[in-house]
Formats: C-alpha cells, sequence, structure tokens
C-alpha cells in the first residue's frame, strides 16, 4: 500500500470530478480516514502530504494523537457519545456527527472551558435507513436554530454518507439532496451558523459527491488501506 500513489490517483479523479461540475480542487479537503490503520501508515499519509485525519472511535483516536504528539489536523466522523466528548474536545477541529442537542450542550460545556469553538457539522440521515445516524432533513432547521444557544459550536456545514452502492452513479440523489438542504437553510442567513460546508463522500462515491458540492470528502480503504 502506498499512501503517494492512492493520492495521486485520486486526485486525478477530484480533478476529473471538478471539471465536470466546473469547480476548483482548492474548494476541497481530503479527510484521510485511518480508523483501519496503524500509526505507520498515519505517518505515511503525513508524508505523503496529507494533514486532515479522520477517526471514529475516542478510545483509539486518543492513543494515535498521543503517539503523534496531536500532528496533523483531526475529525471526529464516528458516533459520538456525550460522555466521551471530555476525552476528545482538546484534540479534535472538527466534528461531524452532530446530530442531537445533548452532544451540542456537552460540546458546550466542554469547549467553553478551553475558550475554542469547535467547528461541527450536523450530521443528516439523507437515506432514511435506521442503521443510520444523523436528523432527518425535516428536523434539520429547527436544530439549527436551537443551535444559537451554543456559542462554543459552530455548524459549518451538514454530513451524511450515502449508502454503499455496486454502482456508485446510485449515490446521486442522495448527495443533491444534501446540497438542496443546505441551499434552502442558507436562505436563513443564521450568524452563527455559516453551513458553508459539505462533508460527502467516501473511498466508493467521492467522485459522484464532488460533483454534487462536498467540500470535505472522507476517504478510508482507497487512500490510507482498510
Ligand atoms: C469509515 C468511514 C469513512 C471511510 O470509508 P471508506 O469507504 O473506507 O473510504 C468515511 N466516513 C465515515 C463516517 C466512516 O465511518
Amino acid at each position: 500500500m502506498q499512501v503517494r500513489n492512492n493520492l495521486q490517483r485520486i486526485q486525478e479523479q477530484m480533478k476529473q470530478s471538478c471539471e465536470k461540475a466546473n469547480r476548483e480542487m482548492k474548494d476541497l479537503t481530503v479527510i484521510a480516514v485511518t480508523k483501519y490503520v496503524d500509526l505507520d501508515r498515519m505517518k505515511e499519509a503525513f508524508e505523503a502530504g496529507l494533514e486532515h485525519i479522520g477517526e471514529s472511535k475516542v478510545q483509539d483516536a486518543k492513543g494515535k494523537w498521543e503517539a503523534l504528539n496531536g500532528q496533523g489536523i483531526w475529525h471526529f466522523i464516528g458516533h459520538l457519545q456525550t460522555n466521551k466528548v471530555k476525552d476528545m474536545i482538546d484534540k479534535f477541529a472538527y466534528i461531524h456527527s452532530l446530530d442531537r442537542i445533548s452532544l451540542a450542550k456537552e460540546i458546550e460545556k466542554r469547549a467553553s472551558v478551553l475558550g475554542k469553538i469547535v467547528d461541527c457539522f450536523v450530521q443528516v440521515n439523507i437515506s432514511g435507513e435506521d442503521t443510520k445516524h444523523g436528523l432527518s432533513p425535516n428536523e434539520v432547521e429547527k436544530f439549527i436554530l436551537e443551535l444559537k444557544s451554543y456559542p462554543h459550536v459552530r455548524a459549518i456545514g451538514l454530513m451524511t454518507m450515502a449508502p454503499y452502492e455496486q454502482e456508485p452513479e446510485k449515490t446521486r440523489p442522495i448527495f443533491r439532496q444534501l446540497k438542496e438542504l443546505q441551499l434552502n437553510l442558507q436562505r436563513n442567513k443564521f450568524d452563527h451558523a455559516p453551513l458553508t460546508e459539505l462533508s460527502m463522500g467516501m473511498s466508493n462515491d467521492f467522485h459522484i459527491a464532488i460533483e454534487e458540492g462536498a467540500t470535505f470528502v472522507r476517504l478510508g480503504s482507497s487512500l490510507v488501506g482498510e
């Protein structure tokens, strides 16, 4: 597994998607999802020029973060238990799985002590699969209004996961709906919630997600391995 080669191949695909959609590479951030891999592979990712790290379990991430002296910019992408916030809040710059007010409240409590504003994505369950976390699309506006009470939680965007499809093209409607939801919400011009970002697209479907407006893609198996 050579992360550098994978990244090169992925960047070629990203360029093609950008051309198709008339977008620019500079508006995209690749998150290397390292939840399946060890420290050596993470170091290889840094050497290849990757900066953004995605982890989905607090306990695993904590050990890795400490071993790497906090190198990189860390994104929490998994389901986040409220009682784990205190262990991760000082290590992660972004949380992609904000899906309930009790979690916002806990992030607020812990982040305010550190004087830190945490950039969060509100997770939306567009596909409606009950195995997936996230708010249903019609709950999101009210949720974002409520976030006004939590000034250390900044909703910078929306996140979704599409179901795995043999034929990635089938994920397109999911990503398109998240983009439409973002555009509708942006009409409110919430001062407390910029909502400029979309975290969507994984190894199997990132090219489609980019065509539909992703600004952060989360790549594990195709980039750093499984
Ligand atoms: C594991 C994971 C990814 C990466 O998945 P790959 O298909 O390996 O790219 C992305 N996002 C989330 C939320 C994940 O849990």
